[in-house]
Order: C-alpha cells, then sequence, then structure tokens
C-alpha cells in the first residue's frame, strides 16, 4: 500500500475506506486471480452474444460492481454479515477469447466454472445475458441435477430460434435435456408478458417445474411464494438465478426485454430473504443492460439485489461448515 494511512488503522481495509475511492470490485472486496482460501467468488460474464433483441448486458458487470460499492457490510433486515460468514473476493471477469463464437464462448465461461466449482468456491456471477447459466450448471451440476430458484419474467425454456439451439431464452431446457437440472425441483417466479410462448410455458409444466405467474405472484403474496419455493427446491443441493427483468421496469428499465407488471424490489428482497438456509451451489444475477439504463438505476437495484443474493449464499457456506463439525 502506497498510501500512508495515519488517522484510522482501520481503513487498512478496503471495505471500510470512503466508498467512493479505489477501484470498484464488487463490494470493494479484494480483487484476486486466484481461488486459494476462498468460500465465495463474484464474478463478471461480460457477454451478450445469446440476445434475441436489445444488447447491452456485456456491459453488466461493470455498472453493478460500480453500484455495489455504496454497499456495506452488514444486512439489517436479515441480520446477516455476509463478509464474516465467508470469505469473499472479486474473482474478475469470465472474459472470453471468441465472443463472436457462440458455442465456443459458451466452453470458455464453463471452463471458467469448473476450476471455481474444483476449488469449493461457491460463485455468484453478474452478466451478461441468460445464456450464460447454461455453461455455469455444466460446471456446477457434474455430480448430477440440482435444483433452482429462478425468477425472471420469462420461462427462458424456449427451443431453437434462427437456427441456434443456444441463446437467452433457452438456457433452461438445454439445462433439463442436459441433465443438469432436476425439474421437479425447479420454480420459475414472476412469468409474464407475450415473448412466453405457449410451447414456452408448456415445456416448463410437462417437465415437472413450478411456474408461478405474476398473477399468482400478485394474489398470493412474496411470503406465500418464498413457501412454495423452499417446498419445491427442498434440501438439496440448488442454484439461484435472478434476470433482471423479473423486477418491474419502473425498478430496471435498463434490460434487453423489459416487461411492465413485475415484482417490485421490495417483494424481491424479502422474497430472497426467505430463501436463506437452502443449500446453494451458486447463483447469478443477468440481463443488466447499461446503455438502456442512463440513470443507473438498474445497476443500482441489481446491486441491492446481488447483496441480498450473497447473504443466502453465505448463509449456505455457513451452514454446510457446520454440518463438517
Ligand atoms: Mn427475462
Ligand atoms: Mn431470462
Amino acid at each position: 500500500m502506497i498510501k500512508d494511512i495515519q488517522h484510522y488503522p482501520d481503513m487498512a481495509n478496503p471495505q471500510l475506506r470512503p466508498r467512493y475511492a479505489g477501484i470498484a470490485s464488487f463490494f470493494r472486496t479484494p480483487a484476486v486471480e486466484t481461488l486459494a482460501n476462498l468460500d465465495i467468488g463474484l464474478v463478471g460474464i461480460p457477454f451478450d452474444g445469446g440476445v434475441t433483441h436489445r444488447s447491452g448486458a456485456r456491459h453488466g458487470p461493470r455498472a453493478v460492481r460500480e453500484q455495489t460499492t455504496l454497499i456495506r457490510r452488514y444486512n439489517p433486515a436479515s441480520q446477516v454479515a455476509p463478509f464474516e460468514l465467508a470469505r469473499v473476493a472479486d474473482l474478475g471477469d469470465a472474459w472470453l477469447e471468441q465472443p463472436y463464437e457462440l458455442t465456443a464462448a459458451l466452453d470458455e465461461i464453463q471452463r471458467f466454472f469448473d476450476q471455481v466449482h474444483a476449488a469449493g468456491v461457491l460463485p455468484l456471477s453478474v452478466g451478461g445475458d441468460h445464456s450464460v447459466s447454461l455453461p455455469i450448471l455444466r460446471a456446477l451440476a457434474k455430480a448430477g441435477p440440482v435444483g433452482m430458484v429462478h425468477i425472471d419474467a420469462h420461462c427462458d425454456t424456449g427451443d431453437d430460434y434462427l437456427g441456434s439451439r443456444f441463446h437467452h431464452g433457452a438456457p433452461f431446457r438445454r439445462a433439463v435435456e442436459e441433465g443438469l437440472l432436476d425439474p421437479r425441483r425447479v420454480i420459475q417466479i414472476g412469468i409474464r408478458g407475450s415473448l412466453n410462448h405457449p410451447a414456452m410455458w408448456q415445456f416448463s409444466t410437462d417437465s415437472g417445474m413450478r411456474v408461478v405467474s405474476m398473477e399468482e405472484f400478485t394474489d398470493k403474496g412474496w411470503r406465500w411464494v418464498a413457501q412454495e419455493a423452499r417446498r419445491v427446491v427442498g434440501s438439496g443441493p440448488a442454484y439461484l438465478s435472478f434476470d433482471v427483468d423479473g423486477l418491474d421496469p419502473v425498478f430496471a428499465p435498463g434490460t434487453g426485454t423489459p416487461e411492465s407488471g413485475g415484482i417490485s424490489m421490495i417483494e424481491a428482497q424479502r422474497l430472497i430473504r426467505e430463501l436463506g438456509g437452502i443449500d446453494f451451489v451458486g447463483a447469478d444475477l443477468v440481463e443488466v443492460s447499461p446503455p438502456f439504463d442512463p440513470s443507473g438505476l438498474t445497476a443500482q437495484s441489481a446491486a441491492t439485489l446481488l447483496f441480498e443474493i450473497l447473504c443466502v449464499l453465505a448463509l449456505a457456506v455457513e451452514q454446510r461448515r457446520a454440518e463438517r463439525r
């Protein structure tokens, strides 16, 4: 450290320095390129080659990193202090050497997460478009299919589109076909809008997924939906995938396929908090598109949700540590 700290020795910890200072890593955690001595790795995936409509999500990780610098170390609502429960660092980006070769790009992303998973580190990723969840699941579900809490306006269980099997509307159909997801332990929350073609919705329900439409969400409320998620996912390993377009565009206008009539921020925050105790093996937050986010509001909403997700991942780390004792 070149800066000579004279008055406040606590500021040796970058998280305790003024929040406008320093390099904008996720939550001002140490930026590292090694997996040693780590429980949770924050990862950016600057890739939007799977987008079918408005692009720009490749710029998501940098914008969300910037907004996470506002967030401190304690969650007063859930009383979780994630950085005390788990060793957390920013692993940088799963950047791509071949961003214009879709299947090669997905393979590259998988190889990054293969290493993270092999080191016993839980990945918490920021996209990128939703196609990136497939290679992450390929890395995390090697020992067998996992469950999933999926919050999104869209089922993302579509089939081929314009000749490609891989795009941001299809990752979870491919994941079921590849045996990465146990559809009976998958819940999709917030589904709405005309992009959800009946055949897509049909694949989700026919495969055994629990689909909670936005209508059901508003009728029964976030607390009931959280209980339903815990019931569906059960006690086995599970993944959490949050597409920022699951939020109402009032809170997240900067995304590729916004759908009006969505989840509010406070509903999303309380829903995620109620998922504490699920055995999460990783999570992602995707589809933040800064070019459509001039005010930065979407990135700020995403950063806020990322902290809530980090808290439930830290609880999963702590739970696994307690079971080993
Ligand atoms: Mn979506
Ligand atoms: Mn999606």
